[in-house]
């Protein structure tokens, strides 16, 4: 069936926006969830939106499903192909359409990537807020299928909170607009409803952001302390006094171990954990609040704390953090990068509980997370040529999952759900909540064609009614899908 499209595909994009080798189609089989693998059936690389429109509209068409791809640098297999369906990539669709500083917004195509945006809009004086640690590489798209945040969400928000305004091509092929970008357009806010939809309710074309005001002033102070723990009271005495800093980081000893031996940030020798705390604003409010830091700092028991006003000072603070990922790849060849939130509260009890489970299992745990959000990066690191320590290294990853739920958490902070985590929506949904998600994918993508088999735990299909089911779902019934 698929070949069948290649014509039609090759009218729209062009020959060289067509790619149907299957060597290179395997390029494209993966996204940053590396464990889950599928060769697409076609891929296109369109330039502009009605190319996507009309791809979109011969997808819908024939009834195959198709996925879209910003830079694959998603962790929850949300970019995972289809074997017989078309992936869109947006790479090629990398504009920056308009700065405009008086409006304070800015334009963009899907594939711009996020940290373009902001390079762009810094001779006006601002920046784009949401920053996601794979900012050099992810797009814009991307961010908005997610709902990315990043160190800065702390103070500055996430990605819902910088788009006014979407052009979107619908499951069914139609090109139109969600939001005028005022942010205050009357109505149900689809905008809100896309962003954070993990490309199941259509195709992201043009993108107006807004842009923030360069600060007055940032410092960035480093601290260390012996225990996690200990670092996580500086956090709760922080935020219980009032002050929001633009990012709290925090780094266990063993992510702090990687990090230096990848890009020799030189933290404090012997931390168990590091703090990094960055504040931005008016000046006056900066050094206030960056004395009070240092000294809630002091008092929670910190061993060293350095500060940084230099940009370049400050970026060799960040320069561990922000490789801490990569970084973790020198010591152990695999690992599960889990993404789960607990309230700010319970960090100390929940990292003690990883920490058990870590050693009961004998399974290498680096913990480098938005401490400031309650949002954790546990890296589960295992040997991938071993089925079992795969398979030990993912149920431990899944029991931290279990953790974050019942300390009142959520399974995840900024990755989405993807693949990778449908089969836990039901442990954080009833069967009512994820029926009632499932009338608003419908109402957008009837057809079920639109990244199927992502987020939700059974490929539910539009026609069932929902609401209270009558005895288990057909497809459990079957033995095809199970209920946790
Ligand atoms: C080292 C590293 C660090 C990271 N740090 C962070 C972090 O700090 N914060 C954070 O939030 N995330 C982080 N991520 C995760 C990832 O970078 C983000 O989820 C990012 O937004 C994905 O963008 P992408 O362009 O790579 O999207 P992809 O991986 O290509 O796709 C992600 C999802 O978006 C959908 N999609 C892509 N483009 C479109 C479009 N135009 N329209 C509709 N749907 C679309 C896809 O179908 C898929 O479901 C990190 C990843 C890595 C590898």
């Amino acid at each position: 069936m698929i070949e069948q499209l290649i014509p039609a595909m090759v009218e729209i994009c062009g020959q060289d926006g067509v790619v149907t080798d299957p060597a290179d189609l395997r390029t494209y089989e993966c996204d940053g969830l590396t464990s889950h693998r599928a060769a697409p059936g076609l891929v296109v690389l369109p330039r502009t939106a009605e190319q996507v429109a009309a791809v979109v509209r011969v997808c819908a068409g024939a009834g195959v499903p198709f996925v879209a791809r910003g830079s694959g640098t998603g962790l929850s297999g949300g970019a995972l192909p289809r074997t017989d369906g078309v992936l869109i990539v947006t790479s090629r669709m990398r504009r920056i359409i308009a700065i405009d500083p008086d409006s304070q917004r800015a334009i963009v195509e899907p594939g711009v990537t996020n940290l373009a945006v902001s390079t762009a809009a810094r001779p006006f004086g601002y920046f784009y807020a949401p920053d996601p640690s794979s900012q050099q590489v992810c797009s814009v798209g991307g961010n908005v299928a997610e709902n990315s945040g990043g160190a800065h969400c702390l103070k500055h928000g996430f990605t819902v909170h910088h788009v006014t305004g979407l052009e979107i091509v619908t499951p069914t092929g139609e090109l139109t607009w969600l939001g005028d970008g005022t942010g205050a357009a009357p109505g149900y806010d689809l905008v809100g409803a896309f962003i954070g939809s993990e490309g199941t309710l259509g195709i992201v074309t043009k993108i107006i952001v807004k842009l923030s005001k360069i600060p007055q002033m940032v410092t960035c102070l480093l601290a260390a302390f012996e225990t996690t723990g200990a670092g996580g009271v500086a956090v709760s005495a922080i935020i219980g006094a009032g002050i929001v800093p633009a990012a709290i980081e925090m780094m266990d000893a063993l992510s702090i171990e990687a990090a230096e031996a990848a890009v020799a940030c030189h933290y404090p020798q012997g931390a168990g954990a590091v703090l990094i705390v960055e504040l931005d604003g008016p000046e006056s409010d900066v050094r206030r609040d960056t004395a009070a830091v240092r000294a809630l700092c002091e008092q929670a028991g910190s061993t060293e704390i350095r500060e940084a006003v230099d940009p370049a000072e400050r970026a060799v603070i960040w320069a561990g953090r922000k490789s801490a990922f990569a970084a973790v790849g020198r010591i152990c060849a695999a690992y599960i990068v889990q993404d789960g939130v607990v309230p700010r509260s319970a960090l100390g009890p929940v990292l003690d509980e990883i920490a058990k489970l870590s050693a009961e299992s004998g399974i290498r745990v680096a913990n480098v997370f938005h401490a400031g959000d309650g949002n954790l990066h546990p890296l589960v690191l295992y040997d991938d040529s071993s089925p079992e320590a795969t398979e030990a290294a993912e149920e431990l990853s899944g029991a931290i999952l279990d953790l974050c739920i019942s300390y009142g958490g959520s399974i995840t902070g900024e990755h989405g759900v993807g693949v990778d985590k449908s089969r836990y929506m039901p442990k954080m949904f009833s069967a009512d909540d994820l029926d009632t998600m499932q009338l608003l994918r419908c109402a957008f993508d009837p057809g079920g064609l639109c990244n199927p088999g992502k987020v939700f735990p059974t490929p539910r299909l539009c026609g069932e009614v929902p609401g209270m089911r009558r005895g288990p779902h057909p497809l459990v019934a079957s033995g095809q899908a199970e209920q946790f």
